[in-house]
């Protein structure tokens, strides 16, 4: 059965084409600078064919999506009627949105009402949602939430100190991000160690431009480091993490600072980028590192040490922990991150063994046959997930 995953943003597309139950894509790109002058759209085929489109205009998503097709119909596709489902990359689902879902009106409705929660990504999706259906009239399309996978951090984990009626009347309180990531990894892990998740204590860091890191008991959330937005916890390439919210305050009394400019500062102008002045990418850092440049040292010692005090905190919270995964782009890349962490892991027993962790994109266990804790290196994969599950409802 083929099935086609879209995550849309504001002005983009991303697309995979899967075949399943197997999983393998037969197609995948994106679309990019929807709505502007001149689009871009990448394309790439399972037999290797790339297609490169920079003379274009894209003024809709739904320009986007046609093209798209006719691409997919150039040789991938004989007709889009192959097309059996469509899975959609939901970032927000709010508290009632808990659990992937058919989509109806209903929840149509249910996800406009989250808008306010994150007005940058989710009018995006819908919008996605809207165009796949227009598109293809009759196939059914499943949406796959970021938030539902920490849906089942108990209360004390997710509400914030302040006034309960902000929580009842405002639905303020940890939602948290990357929940499909999490929970690939999570269940990879088992898999690899060939245990039933049930059994298993895990604490999954997705380090990427935005980074998390969740604790996983026995295969649900019970903690994890984003909160009402992707923006609490650690340092990450241009948001802040974890802040005392008086800081804003603060700036807002002492230097005028209004409240887009505050928005701009924590989401844009911070992180690895506002620590170093230098870039947000931990590549960048990590050889301006290495030349001595005492900017990028700095920036990477904040982010790295925060991973640690995560690590630190959720183990307490877990009890004990079975296994520690990097993923996404540094935690899957880079092996300066992944030892500095490692190396102040003592108290729980993590030995790191360098040689196996000299590794990029790999999945692989980085930990010696006598650490106490095993540590791998998965790399994630959110299409497939959302494939996995978008299946799994369209089958049943
Ligand atoms: P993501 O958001 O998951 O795509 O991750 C993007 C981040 O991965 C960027 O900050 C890159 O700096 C980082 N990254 C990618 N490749 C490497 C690498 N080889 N070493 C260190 N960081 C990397």
């Amino acid at each position: 059965m083929k099935l086609l995953v879209l995550n849309c943003g504001s002005s983009t597309l991303k697309y995979q084409l899967l075949e399943m139950p197997k999983g393998d894509v037969l197609a995948k790109g994106n679309v990019e600078r929807i709505g502007e002058e001149i689009g871009i759209l990448k394309h790439k085929t399972a037999d290797g064919k790339k297609v490169e489109i920079t003379d274009e205009v894209f003024a809709t998503h739904e320009d986007g999506l046609n093209r798209v097709f006719k691409l997919l119909l150039d040789g991938t596709l004989k007709s889009l009627d192959e097309i059996k489902a469509v899975g959609h990359r939901v970032v927000h689902g709010g508290e009632k949105l808990t659990k992937t879902c058919l989509v109806d009106q209903s929840v149509i409705d249910e996800i406009e009402n989250v808008y306010p929660l994150d007005p940058l990504h989710v009018p995006a999706h819908v919008l996605g949602l809207k165009v796949a259906t227009k598109l293809l009239p009759g196939v059914p399309n499943v949406t796959v939430f970021d938030t539902s996978f920490h849906q089942t951090i108990p209360e004390y984990g997710y509400l914030y100190a302040i006034p309960y009626n902000y929580y009842t009347e405002d639905h303020i309180r940890r939602y948290g991000a990357h929940g499909t990531s999490h929970q690939f990894v999570a269940n990879r892990m088992a898999e690899i160690m060939n245990r039933d998740i049930k059994d298993l204590n895990i604490i999954t860091c997705h380090l990427g431009s935005g980074s998390s890191i969740t604790a996983v008991q026995g295969g649900k959330s019970v903690d994890t480091s984003m909160g009402l937005t992707p923006l609490e916890g650690l340092c990450m390439g241009t948001r802040c993490g974890d802040i005392d919210p008086a800081v804003l305050t603060y700036l807002g009394r002492t230097k005028g600072m209004n409240i887009e400019e505050l928005d701009q500062l924590i989401n844009k102008k911070s992180g690895l980028l506002g620590l170093s002045q230098i870039s947000n990418d931990c590549r960048v850092l990590e050889d301006a590192v290495a030349e001595g440049n005492p900017a990028a040292k700095r920036a990477m010692d904040v982010f790295n040490y925060r991973i640690v005090k995560y690590i630190g905190a959720y183990s307490m919270v877990l009890g004990h922990v079975d296994a520690i995964v990097f993923t996404a782009g540094i935690g899957e890349n880079s092996p300066y991150v992944r030892s500095e962490v490692c190396k102040k892991l003592g108290l729980l027993g993590v030995k790191i063994d360098e040689t196996a962790n000299d590794c990029h994109g790999k999945e692989r266990k980085i930990s010696t046959p006598d650490s106490k804790v095993e540590v791998w290196v998965i790399p994630t994969n959110e299409e497939l997930a959302i494939a996995q599950q978008t299946y799994a409802l369209v089958t049943k």
